[in-house]
């Protein structure tokens, strides 16, 4: 796993390794830009290839991309599920299941995660939950979330004292809703004060 590459890969908030890996394999869709890394075998392979996942030589074909949507799929309903702050046994069942893991001596002696490039995409998927068991023991899984603003859904690490972060950049992110929410607050003050053409069509002002 390639720290540095992993941090650029997911533009702010990056979190602390290796649940970084989680956070960026979340961030392969980009909801707001419209694209999505796992798009094709090759556009994938490239992906973990720069990510340090895989092993050079690992070869990404079609059927591997469906394995890796569900995979992702499945982490970003538990990231939500993080972001509400409520648990959802039903994401957290998909994700369990026989995880395969090898562990190595750390340099103090003690039992690590062996997270040296995976060589299959089974390997990188049981390196992925093993990677989440960890940091939920750790007490860190909780503050990996999806941004709330809908257009956006972006993963990150919620940094916060209290854990009560809620957008992946609250320049952009939150400012946008809050002024979403101050604007539907106030529609109908807005509405009555200007005339019917100044009304946006189709957005009929609230309570019309
Ligand atoms: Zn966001």
């Amino acid at each position: 796993m390639t720290e540095a590459a992993l941090i650029e890969m997911v533009e702010g908030k990056p979190a602390p390794m290796p649940l970084l890996a989680v956070q960026a394999f979340a961030n392969t869709v980009d909801i707001e830009d419209e694209s999505d890394r796992l798009e094709s075998a090759e556009s994938f392979e490239r992906w973990l290839l720069d990510a340090g996942l895989v092993e050079p030589d690992h070869e990404i074909r079609p059927h591997h991309l469906r394995i890796a949507r569900e995979l992702r799929d499945t982490l970003r309903d538990n990231l939500a599920s993080n972001s509400a702050g409520e648990p959802d046994p039903e994401a957290a069942r998909k994700r369990a299941g026989t995880v395969q893991i090898e562990l190595r001596p750390d340099e103090e002696g003690h039992l690590a995660l062996d997270l040296s490039p995976a060589p299959s995409l089974a390997v990188l998927g049981s390196q992925l939950m093993a990677i989440a068991f960890q940091s939920q023991i750790e007490g860190t899984w909780e503050r990996l979330k999806l941004c709330e603003n809908p257009d956006c859904r972006w993963a990150f690490y919620d940094n916060s004292r209290n854990r009560s972060g809620s957008w992946c950049r609250m320049g952009l992110c939150g400012n946008r809703l809050k002024n979403r929410a101050y604007r539907e607050r106030h529609r109908g003050e807005i509405a009555g004060s200007v005339t019917a053409a100044a009304v946006r069509p189709g957005r009929p002002p609230k309570g019309s």
